[in-house]
């Protein structure tokens, strides 16, 4: 919009202005003040230095809200039961038992539970397209379920994971993990990560903590209440028709379809036909599948999607959205290009700095 000052398109970008200031500095410009009125190229740049596009102000406000499912990672410490938890809940998903149901093996699946709602799983950890995501101010993520072993208690990437949550402003459920082993003890746990600010319901504070065995499937139907518990609170809302937004979980080549994109769409929906950007990569969607791996015509918010029809493979961790046509498709991969290598040189530039500091 144009006259938009840096407070008003932080607050629609829904991040900090600070960060924003910090990025126009970045640029090269230099405010003032939080009120100083932007041009519409210098927003533009700094909209996709954070990787999403510029909406169109009429389009945004005549947007509904819808609630939409929660999307969860899940983080912890390495032999904490992570994998082992989530085969158990792809187990349960929409895809489980249907044989050759291509959105089985991708990384991201949703779990039904009839009247209670849908929650959609990424299997991200540790991914490291995923932490350049996070860097980049984007959200993969709604709430971060936090496996800690029984038998192990709180390690040094729990409280990682602790860390990353708390910065990410992303809210935490505690799943205690291996409850079916002699000698778990979720109290010593919940001491634990007491000393790390974390404070579970039973110990008087609001974070949810939940007793599981990934192994034997046990407490797991108590986790997804939890989760679906929590996103009630939190009120998680999206619209459900125009554009879509989202981003790619990871592709592959298929040697009849070309490019095969996994990826969650966050809001709006994404249709077949849509011309869809991801970074340097573009194309119109030809195919489009749900998670149960169903040719569908169009996917909603907080739902996996795979799509055929991307010219070159896109990188997981790329954000993902809906552009009017190809013209401007190859506008956007044009201007991330130069961007990356902007952005490439400000790395180079600080590295420098670095050492500077280094040799001090
Ligand atoms: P990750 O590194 O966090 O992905 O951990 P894994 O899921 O690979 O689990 C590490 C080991 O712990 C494996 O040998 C699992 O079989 C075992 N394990 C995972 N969950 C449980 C559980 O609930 N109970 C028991 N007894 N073992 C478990
Ligand atoms: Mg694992």
């Amino acid at each position: 919009k144009p006259g938009m000052t840096i407070k008003e398109l932080a607050e629609t970008m829904g991040i900090r202005v600070v960060d924003a200031l910090k990025s126009l500095i970045k640029m090269g410009e230099e405010p003032k003040t939080i009120q100083d009125e932007l041009t519409i190229d210098i927003a533009e740049l700094l909209v996709l230095e954070y990787g999403m596009h510029v909406k169109l102000p009429e389009g945004s406000e005549s947007m509904k809200l819808d609630l939409r499912a929660p999307v969860v990672t899940i983080m912890g410490h390495v032999d904490h039961g992570k994998t082992t938890l989530l085969d158990y809940l792809r187990s349960t998903s929409v895809a489980a038992g249907e044989v050759g149901g291509i959105t089985q093996s991708i990384a991201a699946f949703e779990v039904h539970r009839p009247k209670l709602g849908k929650i959609c799983f990424i299997d991200t950890p540790g991914h490291q397209a995923f932490s350049s995501m996070r860097e980049r101010g984007a959200k993969a993520t709604d709430i971060i379920v936090l496996v800690i072993a029984a038998e192990d208690g709180v390690m040094p990437q729990t409280i990682e994971v602790i860390d990353h949550a708390r910065a990410a402003q992303v809210p935490i459920i505690i799943a205690v993990n291996k409850c079916d082993l002699p000698g778990a003890d979720p109290n010593m746990i919940y001491s634990q990560l007491m000393e790390h600010g974390v404070t579970v319901e039973p110990f008087g504070g609001d974070v949810q903590t939940v007793n599981i065995s990934a192994l034997r499937g046990q407490g797991i139907d108590k986790l997804e209440e939890a989760i679906l518990l929590l996103a009630e609170m939190m009120d998680l809302r999206a619209p459900r028709d125009g554009p879509a937004e989202g981003f790619i979980i990871e592709s592959r080549k298929d040697k009849a379809l070309g490019p095969v994109a996994s990826c969650v769409i966050t809001l709006g929906a994404l249709r077949v036909g849509d011309v869809v950007v991801a970074g340097a990569d573009w194309g119109r969607v030809k195919v489009l599948r749900d998670a149960k791996g169903e040719s569908v015509k169009f996917v909603g918010p907080s739902s996996v999607a795979e799509v055929v029809g991307f010219r070159s493979q896109p990188s997981a961790g790329q954000e993902l959205f809906v552009v009017e046509n190809d013209s401007k498709a190859e506008s956007y991969t044009e201007k991330f290009g130069s961007r990356k290598g902007s952005m490439k040189r400000i790395q180079s530039s600080k590295q420098e700095e670095h050492q500077g500091e280094l040799m001090e």
